[in-house]
């Protein structure tokens, strides 16, 4: 996958380093480095480091072990979205029409998808193929609506079946996180910006100059780390955020924070009908936290967090533990806490995945054309077999790269045989 990444990027190091053989320049998506100026956003990374862990200049190269800068998809101070990168450029060149509306199904045709139904009744005709791009929640219900998925299910609501795909809507993954919240001493967290006078300030100047903390996501620090010896890759992610506060904006204190959860969970959920109305919301159910070892490795994200916050990086800023707090020691007691705390990355993904014509889940063969009907693909996250041990945005755009060529008949770029770092002491040692 590695050339597809590099292909859709344009990669700005500002100044922080980086592994500029495994990143893209000249690509459509701008991804960015924020500053890392802020004294806890530093303590984070130099933290990592006295914890015994390895610093990476960049875990979009080839060591994504360890603690260092974060990327964004920001440019010239401005979220750099998919539309930015891909579709407004595709409209300028006069070849990309764009007609508002929510699809209802796929038009099936003796097995062909000819067209997409939209739910004010206008029809679409297809004069190649239909590609669904609709997430990992919608892509499956457009297919179940459509007549492809689980026979029995699609059967309930009374679809007819056009192709019986048992693992339409299956494999549903996410990952889950929660923060790791410390109070601070001194005024060197983003809480000073936290009074309307301040906001707006801050608000004004990114407006008119597109500068200032406005033109960042404050996630500029991240770590990857093995959760034990024995695994060759990390499984736990954190993003550092350089003040406490809850994602609704609620909390709000001096202090800093680490969004942390395990990236391979083992549990597994499910989207289904709950009706076939288009217009009908499905059963989203994501079974989150219901294979034991996701427990242990909750608990485990807790304590490592705990004790990179205890290195002597933090000595001059930690105050005493907010969330979950000292207390809060026992597994009981962390169990309890993950309970309370635990939030979606919004990270969904897996419902049509990927796979050989032989495995029953499989609902995409490897250029996305779905298994068992001609003339129909699925483009995005809801394709991946196993979730990414990282944010899913930019694979997400990469799976569009790639199956884009497939669409316009391209031999695939080839293969890269770099090869990712794994620490020499894996197998026994955790840092
Ligand atoms: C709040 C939030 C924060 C996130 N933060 C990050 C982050 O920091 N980093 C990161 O890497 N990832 C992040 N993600 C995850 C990332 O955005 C997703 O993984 C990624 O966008 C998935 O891409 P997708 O193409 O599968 O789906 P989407 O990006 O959801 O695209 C699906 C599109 O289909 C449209 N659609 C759906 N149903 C229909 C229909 N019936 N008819 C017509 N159109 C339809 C939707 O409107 C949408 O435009 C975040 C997600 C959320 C929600």
């Amino acid at each position: 996958m590695l050339p597809y990444y590099k292909r859709m990027e344009d990669w700005h190091s500002g100044g922080r380093g980086g592994d500029k053989t495994w990143r893209g320049k000249g690509g459509p998506l701008h991804v960015t480095r924020g500053p890392g100026t802020n004294r806890l956003t530093r303590a984070f990374i130099k933290a990592g480091g006295q914890a015994g862990y390895e610093l990476t200049s960049d875990y979009n190269g080839e060591k994504q072990e360890g603690f260092g800068p974060f990327d964004a998809t920001i440019w010239k101070g401005k979220r750099w979205s998919a539309a930015s990168a891909y579709l407004r450029p595709a409209q300028a060149t006069g070849n990309c029409d764009v007609i508002q509306g929510t699809a209802a199904r796929v038009v099936m045709d003796n097995g062909r998808a000819t067209g997409v139904e939209l739910t004010d009744g206008r029809v679409i005709e297809a004069s190649v193929e239909v590609i669904i791009a609709a997430s990992a929640i919608n892509s499956p219900k457009l297919l179940m609506l459509s007549g492809i998925g689980p026979a029995a299910h699609l059967s309930e609501h009374g679809i007819d079946v056009v192709a019986d795909r048992a693992g339409v809507g299956q494999n549903l993954q996410d990952h889950l996180e929660l923060y790791v919240q410390m109070a601070a001493k001194g005024r060197h967290s983003l809480y000073k910006y936290w009074s309307m006078i301040a906001k707006a300030w801050v608000g004004a100047r990114w407006l008119f100059t597109k500068s200032g903390i406005g033109a960042s996501n404050q996630f500029e620090a991240a770590g990857f780390i093995r959760s034990k010896a024995g695994l060759n890759y990390p499984d736990i992610q954190f993003h550092f955020l350089p003040i406490a506060v809850r994602y609704d904006g609620t909390g709000a204190q001096e202090g800093f924070q680490a969004h942390v959860g395990p990236m391979r969970s083992k549990s597994r959920g499910a989207v289904t009908l709950t009706s076939a109305d288009p217009k009908a919301d499905p059963n989203i159910f994501f079974n989150y936290m219901s294979h034991p070892d996701d427990w242990e490795e909750f608990r485990n994200c807790i304590r490592l967090t705990r004790e990179i916050f205890g290195q002597d990086a933090f000595a001059k800023y930690r105050g005493a533990e907010v969330l979950p707090g000292a207390d809060a020691q026992s597994d009981e007691a962390l169990d309890a806490a993950i309970r309370e705390d635990v939030e979606s990355a919004y990270h969904p993904c897996g419902t049509c995945k990927m796979g050989r014509a032989d495995d029953p889940l499989a609902v995409v063969d490897p250029q996305g054309r779905v298994i068992g009907v001609a003339g129909l693909r699925v483009a995005d996250s809801s394709i991946f077999p196993r979730i990414t041990n990282g944010n899913l945005n930019a694979p997400s755009i990469m799976v569009g790269e790639k199956i884009a060529d497939h669409v316009l008949g391209k031999a695939p770029l080839a293969p890269s045989n770099d090869a990712p770092w794994i620490h020499p002491e894996w197998k026994t040692a955790q840092r």
